[in-house]
């Protein structure tokens, strides 16, 4: 008997950790399938294409939205990011937990395309914390990082709408508590 897998969607607003606390989960548990994301924003600096993100032209995204080969798919802070949807769909029939960390309009849409996913919204100690990060992180530069913290201010009034709410105020506990939400769904 095959046992179909389970869809986890990790989400919250930019700098919470999202990706931290994604990068230890699989450190811990190498069985999660983690997807890689298609995005138009240009690699930083040591991101590597086709490992952190596929990265795209505005035209070659455009046809995946429109041939449906994307899962979901949002535009932020002025660029395209989305889930492809063929490697999401062959895991998860081979029995695997996958687990997106995409940003909440996404997330959303998850619930519509997939509706047994499971959606956990990670959360900031306090907004004053979340600023914190952002500046202290300095990948981006004022500009961006206030269209950022704008929109983090709009997707924390509405994380009350997801399955499951996590604050991400030490590390180990918010790793701890997602990894303990999973194992509760299997
Ligand atoms: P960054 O530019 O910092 O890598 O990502 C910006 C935001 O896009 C983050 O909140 C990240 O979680 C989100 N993101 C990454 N991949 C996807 C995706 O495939 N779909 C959606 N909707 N958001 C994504």
């Amino acid at each position: 008997m095959s046992q179909e897998g389970k869809l986890v969607v990790i989400t919250g607003p930019s700098g919470v950790g999202k990706g931290t606390i994604v990068k230890s989960l699989l450190a811990k548990n190498p069985e999660i399938f983690l997807s890689i994301s298609a995005t138009t924003r240009s690699p930083r600096q040591g991101e590597v294409d086709g490992k952190d993100y596929y990265f795209l032209s505005h035209v070659q995204f455009e046809e995946m939205i429109n041939n449906s080969e994307l899962l979901e798919w949002a535009e932020y802070a002025g660029n395209y990011y989305g889930t492809p949807k063929k490697p999401v769909l062959t895991q998860i029939t081979e029995g695997k937990i996958v687990v997106l960390e995409i940003e909440v309009v996404g997330a959303n849409q998850v619930k519509e395309s997939f509706p047994t996913a499971t959606r956990i919204f990670i959360l900031p100690p306090s907004v004053n914390e979340l600023e914190k990060r952002l500046r202290g992180r300095g990948t981006d530069v004022d500009e961006i990082v206030t269209k950022r913290l704008i929109k983090a201010k709009e997707e924390l009034a509405v994380s009350h709408e997801f399955d499951y709410q996590i604050i991400n105020d030490t590390l180990e506990e918010a790793v701890a508590d997602v990894e303990q939400t999973i194992k509760n769904l299997i």
